[in-house]
This record gives C-alpha cells, structure tokens and sequence, in this order.
C-alpha cells in the first residue's frame, strides 16, 4: 500500500527561482501518474523533491498519512531510475542490480533470489554476467529498472527514462514500463516532456507549465476537454489548430471562414456574444469537404493519414493542418474545403476554456 499526498508544494531554490508553485496531488495506490510538460516546467524538481533529493520549500508530503516533507531520501522506501540509467560501469548486470541490497548487508541468499527474479521480469537473466558496456541502451535501461525492483520501494520514480533511447526502442521499452507496472502493482510518478509517454501510460497526467499545474485527469479528459489553450496545445499531435473568432449573428466567424454551431454550442457561448474567442480544432477533427475553403502548401502521406498544410481560405487566412483520412494526393496550390467535426472554445483573454456552466 503506498499513497501519496503532495499538499501546496512549492519550490524556490537558493538563487530565488521558483520552480513550482502551490502543487497539490493525491496519487492512488498503484497508480502510475506522468507529469508532463516543457522543458525547465518543474516537473523533475517536483519528482526530486518527492524522492528528497531537492528540500521542500513550503508545503507537505505524505506517504500513506505519514508527513515525510522533511525525511532524508534514504528513509523514503522511494526508488528512482534515471535517464541516463547510472549504472556502474566495473560491475556485472548482477552486480548493479544486487548493489543496493548488499550495501543493506541482506541475506546473500535473499540477494540471489530477488536479482533472478527482477531479472526474469526484465528478460535480463541470460545478461547476468556482463558489465553495461555489453548492453544496448534499452537493455540498460531494464537493469535500471531492475536495481529498483530488487529493493521493493513503495513508490517507484521515474526521470526520463526513456529520452536517451531511439524511437524504435522507446515504444518497446514504455510498453515494457506498462506491463511491469500491471504486474506490480506500484505506485509510480513518471515524468516526461512526451506527450505520447504520457497518453499512452499514464492513469492520469498531470500537466505542467511554468511551474503551475495546468490539470490533472485522465488521458482522454485532458485530450477531450482541455482545461486551457496550453494544455489543449500541448496535449496531441499534431498539435490542435487555433483560429480568432467572434461569436455573431449564430455563427463564429474567423478570417476568411464561418462556422455554424449547434443550438448546444451556441448555448455553451451564450456570455461571448460579440466577444473574442479562440476557437480549437485537431488536425484529426477536419474532413475534406464542407464550407470552409483551404489553401494547401504541403501534403504529407503518412499511409493511414494524409497530413495536409496550408491555410484557411489563402495566404493571408490562419495557418491550418488537417489529417485527413487515407492517402490523399493535394499539391501546394490546390484549393479544397474542410470542415471541423469536432471544435473546441477558449476565452481569449484568460484562455481559459469555455464549458457550459454547471447547473
Ligand atoms: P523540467 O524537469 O520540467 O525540465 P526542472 O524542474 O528541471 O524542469 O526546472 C524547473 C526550473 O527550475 C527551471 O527554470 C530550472 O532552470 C530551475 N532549476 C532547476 N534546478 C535548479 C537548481 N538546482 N538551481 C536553480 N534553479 C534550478
């Protein structure tokens, strides 16, 4: 059992940087968490101030109730596997990942036991005995993993893992992350700048920006209702389309486009008359065909999808790309229409998006 309560966390470090601000999370019992954001959005100091490797500046920690805010990283029973693995490089597979436990003076025996059976998890028995030079990276990312196996933490952490490996062995490697954490069961806080890492792994994300939580929900709550444009932009790819509008006469009217709405629709924006809204729309939400003209410039066949570029009405319109159904075949220059199946609303001055107000 291992819960965590991350309580009004903030963090300024001693050049008086403030990293993150008022950071609030409780994180389930074996739920697997991915902060996501940026780079330089706070999310590995968040992760390093819940191993107790950065102090807490304000706020609280606790793990399953008990205040750990101020417990060395030693006393946590937290496990970390880093992005460039930190393996040590004159010893054995065996040895790196027996290491923490020997230093504990465990049972020999107990040791042997635990190491073999991590290394079944992780495929790595047959590796035992070679040094982490024989090893491809994403070899030495699972003995990374492996040395934190061994050791049984409540809360496992991870940082990157996954940055320092080619695309290929990335996606092996993160549906390897997936299946270890289905059969584990553990508690784990992962941290990435890939939006995809986090869609595809995450219980729920948690999305930074700037050091301030920007939401927190399931992979499909932040795809589908985007709390704001940064999360919306961020979230997906490619990244959603935005367009200025303004709400008149029924309908959004953009540069060189209008959109109907739908009486729902038009109830939701029923406070924006008249007023200046950005309106949303994934690349994966437009169709061919429809009122909205489009100029192409690019077409990109992607085989399932056709990524098409170009601009809402001519070169002077908003910049849009579709992705299209099948294999489309436009050239720079073609003229098409488009239309959005799907469109999201945001208030351009707080950017906040606009939903219909609770009953
Ligand atoms: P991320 O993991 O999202 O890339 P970080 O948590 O590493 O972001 O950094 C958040 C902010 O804190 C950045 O502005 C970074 O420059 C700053 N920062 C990180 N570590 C330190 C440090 N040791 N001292 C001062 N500022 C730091």
């Amino acid at each position: 059992m291992a819960e965590l309560s991350l309580q009004h966390i903030d963090k300024i470090y001693d050049n008086n940087v403030q990293a993150v601000f008022d950071f609030n999370l409780h994180v389930n019992d074996g739920e697997l968490i991915v902060l996501v954001g940026p780079s330089g959005c706070g999310k590995s100091t968040t992760l390093r101030m819940v191993a107790g490797l950065e102090d807490i500046s304000r706020g609280k920690l606790l793990l399953d109730g008990k205040d750990i805010t101020a417990a060395p990283a030693k006393d946590r029973d937290m496990a970390m596997v880093f992005q460039n693995y930190a393996l040590y490089g004159h010893m054995t597979i065996y040895e790196n990942m027996a290491f923490s436990l020997t230093l504990r003076n465990e049972n020999p025996n107990v040791i042997h036991k635990k190491v073999l059976a991590a290394a079944e998890i992780l495929g790595l028995t047959t590796q035992l005995n070679k040094k982490p030079a024989q090893l491809s990276g994403g070899q030495r990312q699972r003995v990374a993993m492996g040395r934190s196996i061994v050791r049984n933490p409540k809360v496992f952490l991870f940082d990157e893992p996954l940055s320092n490996l080619d695309a290929k062995l990335r996606g092996a490697t993160r549906r390897e992350i997936l299946l270890l954490h289905k059969r584990l069961q553990a508690t784990m806080l992962y941290v990435t700048h890939d939006q995809t890492e986090a869609l595809t792994l995450a219980d729920r994300i948690v999305c930074m920006s700037m050091g301030h939580v920007q939401q927190v929900g399931t992979p499909l709550e932040l795809y589908d209702t985007p709390n704001n444009i940064f999360v919306a932009s961020f979230i997906g790819l490619p990244p959603m389309n935005f367009f200025d509008v303004v709400f008149e006469d029924g309908v959004l009217k953009g540069k060189g486009f209008e959109a109907e709405l739908t009486d729902e629709q038009k109830d939701i924006l029923s406070n924006y008359v008249h007023k200046q809204i950005v309106l949303g729309v994934r690349p994966e939400d437009i169709a061919e065909g429809g009122s909205t003209p489009m100029l192409v410039t690019a077409n990109e066949n992607l085989g399932m999808n056709t990524l098409v570029h170009g601009y809402i009405g001519d070169r002077d319109g908003n910049r849009v790309s579709a992705k299209l159904r099948g294999w489309a075949n436009h050239k720079s220059g073609d003229k098409i229409t488009i239309s959005f199946n799907k469109m999201h609303f945001f208030d351009k001055e707080t950017t906040n998006a606009i939903r219909k107000e609770a009953q």
